[in-house]
């Protein structure tokens, strides 16, 4: 038996968050995960289409009838032998079945024919009868629609029990194999898969290998006979260690756990089952000859006490409000639990109410299952796009017919580069499955197979020409998967990028200057000549540069797109009367522009797109050498020193800084008036003005961030590591290999006392101060002996060996 079922392969793990993904046209992903439309592509426009909301009743009976015929085609075939349809006749009703669930996921149950693995009733099973049909339960997919189900129970009840009160025990819907258990006195006689509800297949020897169902019931006062229902599941946490495992040994994964339970549990080999990490909960019964028990939840008693699994997580609740807070409450937790699940099932409690309800010719009336919106749903790859981001890195992301997932609609995700592209097997025009996991960026896992029509579909790409400006794509450096446009400077997608970031709010936070702008700015439609093509323009700004910028946006009459229009974007229309002039928003843009130059100079920093130079590369640079000219003339080495930068970083800033236009945008930033360097106090003397200082260790009176804070106000160098060009280490308590390299290098230490003195006095008068650490305990002491001993051999000769200094 074919182990998973083909097509559908995991993808790599994204960890990324994209904040509401849910652009309706062509777009991309930025590096930072961000969603942003994408003007190079903007030729492609996805078909706009409905946004599915629940399927409607027509469909759902439509749904229900067609999985019902196939289901009973299949059994006439496989079981039965005498199949009353072609095949081509099947194959044509098995196919709508199939787009139905593409179009509407939420319909897909555990039980339908098309979540079979391998596709078929096996032949490897022998196919029994159930003692009691196995209902399906009918499905709702909102609030409301559950609301109007409850009340429906209630005056169900009324007119047949008046005054009856209803309890409700809601329960977890699990994502699993729904199994019957036949139980005679006791023993395990029997377990079956659900099948069509009324013939299941016999996997008596698989589910014996399942640990927690016990062969022979626990306690006494068993039943005569009795069916005992629940959901065979796997495990979430053992899921991707099973995956791993398939894949290394070459085999398709499980596209998720509840195929990998099926997987399992219909293994022709039970040792192959055995080895599978299956759990079950039971959650009701079937036939029954002498059971005692009045209610749901204390059938549950008793199969807990017999020794069956039941789940922790069920409730018998009093009223309804509190029902809807518990399918709220698992819509939050749905991922912290043992296992997967779907939805939230909710039963009358009382046996008695329950018969009072009955049953319809397909569902109990008193059972109805409040299915989640999907996480997971089917929906067309229109096309597969690149995007050119901030560092030039070409980006492929999938444009598809946008859908709901996970309570927002996600119209394209990304595909990272043209290897997973490749990995995960899509072609542009399949239909894909989509994933989108509570807060998790959207991800396409892979293309669905049965419904590829070979004549719609082609392969994607990847263009071997910047697709923003044409120069030609190459990796940074041989052997790199990505590949980027090397036009850092004038390709307009990576100006365009550089500005919204530069505008973003942890960079010079210009709330004026979205996205749409940075377009406008970079990219317009007119004029040919954009307002800036450098970021070092944008300070240089004036309203009047803006006067005939024009962007093409969609034509709508009365809410309806009929084309494409150009429209001023930062002056308005103008009429007769009243001439064009600035927008409120354009007159803000300025204002923020004014307001931004004021800003602190670890902005500007991440300001400047500088690889790898972020949010705390910036604060520790800004920390250590308060202005931008200090960071400039800086040697490599001594970027690298300071504590939070490193020797990557050093590197990419030395780089970045040999470029003469790089150059250029800082020197025409601070011409314009843009603050360059952090504000010192004037009244704290400049103390340590061309030192380089280390502290190691922790003192009592500083902090980390105090004592750089202290070393900086005072002019001087806070590095995070000992060279020979630093001046003094600082050395506290638990002071490590910094102290070492100090004493190797014959760098002069300080104790708290010492620093203190420094700070106040700077470097010479040191010598003045008196007492200092005298007072400290004996081994500060004997360490204050071996000061003379290095002064000797003549390291920082021109310090006094007296109290605060030692080395
Ligand atoms: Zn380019």
């Amino acid at each position: 038996m074919q182990d998973a079922p083909g097509g559908v392969a995991h993808g790599p793990a994204t960890a990324a968050r994209v904040p509401g993904a849910s652009l309706a046209r062509s777009g991309a992903l930025g590096q930072d995960g961000k969603v942003t439309p994408e003007p190079d592509s903007a030729s492609v426009d996805a078909t706009p289409s409905e946004q599915p909301g629940p399927p409607s009743s027509e469909l759902r009976e439509e749904y229900a009838r067609l999985a019902e015929e196939v289901r009973a085609h299949r059994i006439a075939y496989y079981q039965d032998a005498a199949p009353t349809i072609s095949d081509a006749e099947f194959d044509t009703l098995f196919r709508r079945l199939e787009e139905l669930e593409a179009l509407h996921p939420e319909l897909v149950s555990n039980d339908s024919p098309t979540q079979e693995v391998g596709g078929e009733v096996s032949s490897a099973f022998t196919p029994v009868d159930h003692l009691a049909r196995m209902y399906s339960l009918e499905d709702v997919f909102s609030l409301d629609e559950l609301k109007v189900w409850l009340d429906r129970a209630c005056a169900g009840v009324e007119q047949r029990n008046p005054g009856a009160a209803i309890e409700w025990l809601t329960e977890l819907k699990i994502d699993g194999l729904a199994v019957n258990l036949l139980y005679r006195n006791g023993e395990l006689v029997r377990a079956a898969t659900r099948g069509d509800g009324v013939t299941g297949e016999d996997i008596t020897h698989n589910v014996l290998t399942i640990a927690s169902i016990p062969r022979h019931l626990a306690g006494s006062g068993h039943p005569e006979e009795v069916e005992i229902r629940g959901e065979v599941f796997f495990p979430t946490k053992e899921f991707a260690q099973l995956n791993e495992r398939m894949v290394a040994a070459g085999k398709a994964p499980f596209a998720n756990p509840r195929n990998a339970a099926a997987g399992s549990l219909r293994q022709k080999d039970p040792a192959m089952t055995a080895e599978r990490p299956l759990d079950m909960y039971v959650h009701g019964i079937g036939a029954r000859t002498g059971l005692a028990a009045e209610t749901q939840s204390q059938t549950y008693d008793l199969l807990k006490e017999w020794g069956l699994p039941t789940s922790p997580y069920y409730r018998v609740l009093a009223d309804q409000g509190e029902v809807i807070d518990f399918i709220e409450h698992y819509g939050e937790h749905r991922h912290d639990l043992l296992h997967e699940i779907d939805g939230i099932v909710v039963k009358v409690d009382s046996f008695a109410l329950q018969r009072a309800l009955g049953h319809t010719s397909r569902v109990p009336r008193w059972s109805v299952a409040y299915k989640y919106p999907p996480e997971e749903v089917n929906t067309r790859l229109l096309d597969i796009l690149v995007n050119v981001g901030r560092t030039g890195r070409v980006t492929p992301f999938g444009l598809m017919e946008p859908v709901k997932v996970a309570g927002s609609t996600v119209g394209m995700a990304t595909l990272h580069n043209q290897e997973v592209v490749k990995a995960k097997g899509v072609m542009i025009g399949d239909i894909v499955v989509l994933r989108k996991a509570g807060d998790v960026i959207p991800e396409i896992v892979g293309p669905v197979m049965a419904l590829r029509d070979p004549d719609r579909v082609r392969e994607f790409v990847m263009p071997t020409e910047c697709p923003s400006c044409g120069t030609a794509l190459q990796p940074a450096k041989e052997g790199d998967v990505d590949i980027r446009c090397p036009n850092a400077r004038s390709c307009p997608s990576q100006l365009r990028e550089r500005v919204f970031h530069l505008a973003g709010r942890g960079a010079f936070d210009i709330e004026a200057l979205g996205w749409e702008a940075a377009i406008a700015l970079t990219q317009p439609a007119e004029p040919e000549v954009p307002p800036i093509t450098t970021e070092a323009d944008i300070f240089d700004l004036t309203p009047e540069k803006l006067a005939d910028v024009r962007i093409e946006r969609d034509k709508k009459v009365k809410g309806v797109v009929t084309g494409r229009e150009l429209v001023p974007y930062f002056y308005s229309k103008g009429t007769a009367k009243k001439p064009s002039e600035p927008s409120a928003t354009t007159r803000k843009l300025f204002t923020e522009l004014e307001k931004a130059k004021a800003q602190p100079l670890w902005r500007v920093l991440v300001a400047l797109s500088i690889r790898h130079v972020g949010p705390t590369a910036s604060r520790a640079l800004a920390t250590a050498f308060g202005s931008m000219e200090r960071i400039r003339s800086s040697s490599e080495e001594e970027l690298a020193n300071v504590d939070g930068v490193g020797p990557t970083i050093a590197a990419a800033l030395e780089e970045w800084f040999a470029e003469d236009w790089h150059r250029e945008i800082v020197d025409r930033w601070a011409a314009a008036g843009v603050r360059m360097e952090d504000e010192v106090d004037e009244s704290t003397p400049r103390t340590l003005e061309g030192l380089t200082v280390v502290v190691t260790g922790s003192l009592e009176r500083f902090n980390r961030d105090e004592a750089k804070e202290a070393i900086i106000t005072r002019g001087g160098k806070a590095a995070g590591s000992v060279s020979k060009n630093t001046s003094y280490v600082v050395a506290g308590e638990n002071a490590g290999t910094k102290l070492e390299k100090a004493e190797v290098l014959g760098v002069p230490v300080l104790d708290e006392e010492g620093f203190i003195a420094l700070l106040e006095h700077g470097p010479v008068p040191v010598a003045e101060v008196d007492g200092g650490a005298a007072d400290g305990d004996t081994s500060e002491k004997s360490e204050d002996t071996e000061v003379a001993e290095e002064l000797d051999r003549g390291a920082g000769a021109d310090l006094d060996s007296k109290a605060g200094v030692r080395t």
